[in-house]
């Protein structure tokens, strides 16, 4: 059986991480600042280049061992959200980029001089009916002329380029409402504050997130992935991987719920007793533990099968939804053990609850990965 220990691995992303404390975290959550200095250390460690081949600079880890960075990164008690994107939004240029498109962006992610961290698909009016979205790409020569509204498009700020899916192809007039979208390149230095408008979210996180307002942005041809029409399947394709690095995540949060719920059970004297002596407040830190690790081992499952290449949308969104359960769980249990100081500020633990409780409806919603498990995986009428 392979071993998914990776001691160097986690011990490397563990020396850039352990650098940033629990003060680091409370101070940009306190100020919704976006945890700049973090990025630039692990993006300047190359971990959030994981997943850029090594032609392109970066250093072409499995998609495993890339789960593995997301995963120590929460554990360490930090948080993902601010920098994720960076390690997967370019898989879509990585799978069907033009070979200019990724000659002349992926080494400038990998290097850290540019981001790319950003995708617009989510929009307002029509929300997880994507292929209903309304921003519209029309071609005009050697342009394509945009117009329409995202909503929640993440990381846009502390972006360089986003990918934007919008529809090329009037859905009355496609055979199958999931053709006629196509996915962009957009170079957000030259559209901001002239095409396009950012309202930024405040949110129950600090996630830096943004209401965004697209009018008559040009783009040149050349910034379309792959052909026009395709573009849903692409980012389709990007969400497996997606899926499973936010599994990790949660995996993550769910092994620094447990280690803490255990440390202070362990720690609390209350009715001259240890609170952890009592089974009920044992027994919920026991469960969460072995749902933590149930859905950890999913998490490889899917790895495994992605890394092979080989169909992994079923065992991709199981690990996102285990995962996300389970650090939910783990979340509410350490919340419950540590009573009153538990709601304190400076405990962390308010704080990665709120994080954790996103990854229930972003990326994507529970309900959706259950209709997904239940037509695809069980065969049962398609609900919607
Ligand atoms: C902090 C944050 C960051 C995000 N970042 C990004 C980003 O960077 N880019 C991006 O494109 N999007 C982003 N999103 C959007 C996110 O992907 C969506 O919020 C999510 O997919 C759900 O869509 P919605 O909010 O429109 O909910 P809706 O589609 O309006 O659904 C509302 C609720 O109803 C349920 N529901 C709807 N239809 C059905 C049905 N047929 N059966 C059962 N249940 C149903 C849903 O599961 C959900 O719980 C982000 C969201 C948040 C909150």
């Amino acid at each position: 059986m392979q071993s998914y220990e990776f001691p160097e691995l986690r011990e490397g992303v563990r020396q850039v991480v352990s650098q940033f404390d629990s003060r680091y975290w409370q101070e940009v959550d306190e100020a919704r600042a976006f945890p700049e200095k973090f990025v630039t250390a692990l993006t300047e460690a190359g971990w959030l280049s994981g997943l850029i081949p090594e032609e392109y600079g970066g250093s072409g880890l499995s998609l495993t061992e890339a789960s593995v960075v997301m995963e120590e990164i929460n554990r360490a008690g930090g948080n993902s959200g601010a920098c994720h994107g960076q390690m997967y939004v370019m898989g879509c240029v990585v799978r069907h980029g033009s070979q200019k498109q990724k000659d002349d962006l992926l080494p400038r992610i990998a290097s850290g001089q540019i981001r790319m961290q950003s995708m617009a698909v989510t929009e307002p009016t029509t929300g997880s009916d994507t292929t209903k979205l309304k921003t519209t790409a029309v071609r005009k020569g050697d342009r394509y002329v945009v117009n329409g509204q995202k909503v929640w498009t993440s990381r846009l700020q502390h972006s360089d380029y986003m990918l934007l899916l919008a529809r090329t192809t009037p859905l009355a007039e496609v055979q199958k409402k999931s053709e006629g979208l196509s996915v962009f390149l957009v170079d957000l230095r030259e559209a901001v504050g002239k095409s396009i408008t950012v309202r930024p979210i405040r949110n129950m996180v600090n996630h830096e997130t943004n209401e965004i307002f697209i009018d008559n942005l040009e783009i040149p041809v050349e910034n379309r992935i792959g052909d026009e029409g395709k573009g849903l399947k692409y980012i389709l394709d990007g969400l497996n991987a997606e899926r499973i690095l936010i599994a990790a995540e949660c995996i993550g949060d769910g092994h620094w719920f447990v280690d803490r719920a255990k440390t202070y059970a362990q720690e609390r004297v209350v009715f001259d007793r240890p609170i952890g002596r009592n089974q009920g407040v044992q027994f919920p830190i026991a469960r969460a533990h072995v749902n933590v690790e149930a859905a950890s081992l999913m998490r490889w499952r899917a790895c495994e099968l992605f890394d092979a290449g080989l169909p992994c949308g079923s065992e991709a969104n199981m690990s996102k939804l285990l995962a996300a359960d389970a650090s939910w769980e783990a979340a509410n249990v350490c919340l419950q053990t540590h009573g009153g100081f538990g709601f304190a500020a400076e405990y962390d633990i308010e704080r990665k609850f709120r994080e954790t409780r996103l990854y229930q409806v972003a990326p994507i919603s529970t309900n959706m990965i259950l209709s997904y498990i239940g037509e695809h995986v069980l065969g049962m009428p398609r609900s919607y």
